[in-house]
């Protein structure tokens, strides 16, 4: 096999109360790439469709965890990666993520799988650190592994994956506004009050329990973000217009996906996340923003070879 053509899902980060370990895949929306293997030695990416990225490999971070993998192994042959882009950069869906894990995932087909997923996740991680300046994996380890995982740590990378209840079903807004990673990096506070962090922990706790036994009642009760979402949110136009409708709409819960400007709600069965969909549609088509929406079960499978 000489070439490979992958989906390589968005995902949702943080969760709510989980912020930098929880994360969960989707399917209705992602990437697709096209890995081939060719004579010329090193990684080149020679197509991008959709956005404005760079082409140089160490610029990309599709580029920079190729290399990271590259550089690990030792072949007489290089790696060409096209990118169809459909998750907007920025857009708090795990764009960049996609893009880190789709390359590696794709190469590792190709070479007859010598890596496991965690292995996958390092080198991932090279490339995501490239647009976040710092080295997480709370998009990665849901792109890679699927469904719902806790990135337990960094270093030594631990990732555990947690099953996700039938009829779980996720309704995303992106409303088309930027907001700059170091200004939702730099409204966070530094220091957190331990009451409010206790209160974190047991809705962390809480909803991993209830994943693991599909109680959707404890999901929707352990869905509250006490710490990052009361600053994050003043940067969100509408967020608790939204907030207040998708719940009225029968929404389990409702955050920020990642650090913005998505804002993700979870909600039991495809009706009710049809219903959060207009809700939340409701709000902002009389704000003037342009908005995308996306309706999606939850992918346990994660990126995966479409050809
Ligand atoms: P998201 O949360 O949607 O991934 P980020 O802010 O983490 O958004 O990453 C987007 C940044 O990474 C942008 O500055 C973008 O130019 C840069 N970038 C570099 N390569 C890629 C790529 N292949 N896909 C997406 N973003 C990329």
């Amino acid at each position: 096999m000489n070439e490979i053509k992958i989906f390589s899902p968005a995902t949702v980060a943080n969760v709510a109360c989980g912020f930098d370990v929880l994360g969960f895949c989707l399917d209705s929306v992602g990437d697709e790439m096209v890995i081939r293997k060719t004579d010329k030695k090193g990684i080149h990416i020679t197509k991008i469709e959709n956005f404005n990225l760079p082409f140089e490999a160490e610029l990309n971070v599709a580029g920079v965890s190729a290399l990271a993998m590259y550089n690990a192994i030792d072949v007489d042959f290089g790696f060409e990666i096209e990118i169809y882009k459909n998750i907007k950069p920025g857009s708090g869906i795990g764009s960049s993520a996609a893009s880190a894990v789709g390359s590696v995932f794709g190469m590792n087909e190709l070479l007859g799988k010598p890596f496991n997923k965690t292995q996958l996740t390092e080198f991932a991680i090279k490339g995501e650190a490239l647009a976040s300046k710092c080295e997480h994996a709370d998009n990665l380890a849901p792109a890679l592994f699927g469904g719902f995982t806790l990135v337990k740590s960094i270093s030594p990378l631990q990732i555990l994956e947690i099953p996700s209840p039938n009829d779980l079903y996720a309704t995303i807004i992106h409303p088309q506004i930027e907001i700059k990673t170091s200004e939702s990096r730099a409204i966070l506070p530094k220091v957190v009050a331990l009451s409010k962090a206790i209160e974190q922990w047991a809705n962390l706790g809480s909803l991993v329990h209830a994943l693991h036994t599909s109680n959707y009642e404890l999901i929707s009760n352990s869905l509250n973000d006490v710490i990052v979402e009361p600053y994050r949110s003043q940067l969100i136009p509408y967020f608790n217009d939204v907030k207040k409708a998708v719940l009225k709409a029968g929404a389990l819960g409702c955050g920020i996906s990642g650090s913005g400007p998505s804002i993700f709600s979870l909600n039991k069965g495809l009706e009710t996340a049809n219903k959060v969909k207009d809700a939340m549609q409701n709000v902002y088509s009389k704000t003037g923003i342009t908005f995308d929406i996306h309706v999606s079960k939850i992918n346990t499978q994660g990126v995966k070879i479409i050809d």
